[in-house]
């Protein structure tokens, strides 16, 4: 239900039980219960495209809402040489042509995970600083995220001496520590048979599978994926995996 919808009914509730005489349940529990269903973010969703909303929606709730309550803006962009999508902690970009991809679904929650990393893992200055930086953002030493970059990274571009290419799950996860951890994240999802084989057979991907498991789906398993994974083969694009 759009939210404008959703607030003419909330309107037309609240003067129906005053015209009736019972007592009027406050505004904010009509909204909550109208609302189970959907996390209340904070970022204004009315300017996005229906797939695009429905979408974040189900991601919002695939990572808890208090995971990704962070998030205060999403912007569409027409610059076709930007990527499909970006995200920090706060902001969610979109390239105005997602909607259209196969992938639209992958690729939010790929975003949602940076969101979860740099939104919602933050470390207090107090601290100290770490080796690790996002930009000129500075990770915190106390910042959960960290026991997962320091599986496989020096810092947040230089791979630790003895990584391989098959301790990580994509290509692309070997970008930066970044994109590692959303590319893990995405593979944990949508792929979690073949990652759960992957780290039977790597203690590096163990490690992550791990990480993914307990802090950021509490110990959810996902019965997703495929029975068979090749151990020594990886797709540039987790996203792409179909
Ligand atoms: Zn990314």
């Amino acid at each position: 239900m759009k939210k404008t919808a959703l607030k003419a009914l909330v309107v037309a509730i609240l003067s129906l039980s005053i015209f009736i005489g019972v007592e009027a349940p406050s505004e904010e529990a009509l909204f909550a219960s109208a609302n189970d269903k959907y996390c209340k973010l904070k970022a204004p969703t009315d300017h996005l495209p229906e797939r695009i909303n429905e979408l974040i929606a189900k991601t919002s709730l695939l990572y808890g809402c208090e995971k990704v309550k962070s998030l205060k803006k999403i912007e569409i962009y027409y610059d076709e040489t930007l990527p499909r999508a970006m995200a920090g902690g706060r902001i969610l970009k979109l390239r105005y042509d997602l909607e259209t991809k196969p992938e639209t679904e992958e690729v939010l929650i790929h975003e949602f995970a940076h969101i979860v990393d740099l939104g919602y893992f933050r470390g207090h200055s107090y601290s100290g600083k770490s080796e690790f930086r996002d930009g000129s953002v500075v990770i915190f030493n106390d910042d959960l995220s960290l026991e997962f970059y320091r599986i496989s990274w020096q810092d947040s571009k230089k791979l630790k001496e003895d990584a391989s290419e098959f301790d990580f799950v994509s290509g692309y996860a070997m970008s930066d520590v970044f994109e590692d951890f959303a590319e893990s994240t995405l593979y944990y999802v949508k792929h979690n048979k073949e990652f759960r084989i992957l780290a039977e057979n790597n203690p590096i991907l163990q490690k992550k599978y791990d990480f993914i498991k307990e802090n950021i789906f509490d110990g959810k398993i996902f019965e997703s994926g495929k029975n068979y994974v090749s151990l020594d083969e990886r797709f540039y694009d987790a996203t792409k995996i179909m």
